[in-house]
């Protein structure tokens, strides 16, 4: 991967920019490491209320670890249904314990802050099901390692930015963002953070609202007039009643 000085300083810029629009947050996490993990794992594709509701009954019907894992999977899947695709999530988290039991004999993480950042990262991306992300948000959020989630929203505006390359995935810009920012956890929170808002409030998928992006004058995308082809925004398909 070849660094560019130039994308290093439009990256800054941006995250500079991003800071005097949102504001610096301190990081703010799950306080225990596993509940930070398994609902790490609940909140894909669903909504921040819906992964709560599901951790909570969740936890509230299997009070202890290895209840969840030796639970019948109907009734774990039945335990989450808030949280989308709960049939695909249960197997997940049951598989999850069962390696964390054999592994450490506990479900407990908490090791995890005495690890270097590479460390911890390798032992986690081995984890059966845990991703790059997941494994960015927990070492982040949680134990304030610098590294720096990608979700679809950081992926998508940085694309649109032109920070990373039309073609290159979420995994692939973890490391090249990572490149241009300052190694502190704080930053990396805030970067992460501010992308994730800016995602949802104005830089949407299907209709990003160019006219009150305070990162317009910036944005490869923007100047493409809109018509630029990148990884992280596949093409609207037309409905039979598009004109
Ligand atoms: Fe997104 Fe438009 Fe802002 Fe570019 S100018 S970052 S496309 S909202």
């Amino acid at each position: 991967m070849q660094f560019s000085s130039s994308l290093a300083a439009k990256t800054l810029d941006a995250h500079e920019r991003l800071n005097q629009e949102y504001g610096i947050q301190a990081i703010k996490g799950y306080s225990d490491p596993m509940h930070e993990l398994i609902g790490t794992i609940l909140s894909h594709r669903t909504t921040h209320a819906n992964e709560v509701t599901a951790y909570r009954t969740m936890r509230e019907r299997f009070p202890a670890w290895e209840q969840v894992r030796d639970a019948p999977l109907s009734e774990l899947i039945d335990a989450i249904k808030t949280a989308n695709y709960p049939e695909i999530k249960a197997p997940y988290i049951q598989n999850l314990l069962t390696h964390l039991f054999r592994e450490r004999g506990t479900a407990n993480i908490d090791f995890l802050g005495d690890l270097s950042t590479e460390e911890a990262m390798n032992w986690l991306t081995r984890l059966p099901g845990i991703g790059l992300k997941t494994s960015t948000i927990l070492l982040l959020f949680t134990f304030h390692k610098p590294v720096l989630p990608v979700d679809t929203h950081v992926h998508r505006v940085t694309q649109r930015l032109g920070l990373i390359g039309p073609k290159v995935s979420a995994e692939k810009a973890h490391a090249i963002l990572l490149g241009y920012l300052p190694q502190d956890a704080l930053a990396l929170f805030n970067f992460h953070k501010h992308f994730y808002w800016h995602g949802q409030r104005v830089c949407s998928w299907y209709d990003p609202k160019c006219h009150a992006c305070v990162l317009q004058p910036m944005c490869d995308f923007y100047q493409s007039g809109r018509t630029a082809i990148l990884s992280s925004t596949p093409v609207r398909k037309k409905k039979s009643t598009d004109v």
